[in-house]
């Protein structure tokens, strides 16, 4: 099992987004400077400790880390003890019913299938959903519970 934070809440839950940034979005450059601009949004912008995602998939599928797993992570209001927040770049634009093809890569499905696999070996994960089943957002530009994720 993983823990969060000095209240030690369980991992049960993955929870995706989208980082609603263009197809083309800093193309050429490695995905830790990447991570390094959206965690710069999130500290310097919104003041939050650090980038509110666990886990970042680039278009071609690389993966990179973002807030530890034992840390509580800032991606959805109300369902963040527990949870891990896995973002794919792209979806700018997306609504909440597109098809995942439209706004992402077969890349990125076939890492964030892996990766939610290796996260389904050392902790409980109940339910993978999206942001959109939290709140009226576009985000991930996807239904989670009709796509492969939550199998
Ligand atoms: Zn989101």
């Amino acid at each position: 099992m993983i823990y969060q934070g000095t209240a030690r809440y369980p991992i049960t839950e993955i929870i995706l987004h989208c980082a609603d940034t263009r197809p083309d979005w800093m193309t050429g450059y490695a995905i830790a400077e990447k991570v390094a601009e959206i965690r710069r949004w999130h500290v310097e912008q919104r003041g939050w400790r650090d980038i509110g995602y666990h886990w970042i998939v680039d278009r071609d599928g690389v993966v990179a880390p973002g807030r530890r797993e034992t840390e509580i992570g800032a991606h959805v209001e109300g369902h963040n003890r527990g949870t891990l927040g896995i973002c794919l770049l792209g979806g700018f634009g997306a609504s909440a019913d597109d098809p995942f093809a439209k706004n992402f890569t077969l890349a990125q499905a076939n890492a964030t299938n892996r990766l939610i696999a290796e996260i389904k070996r050392t902790t409980a994960i109940r339910l993978v959903s999206g942001h959109n089943d939290y709140a009226t957002k576009a985000c991930p530009g996807f239904r989670v519970k009709l796509s492969v994720f939550a199998q």
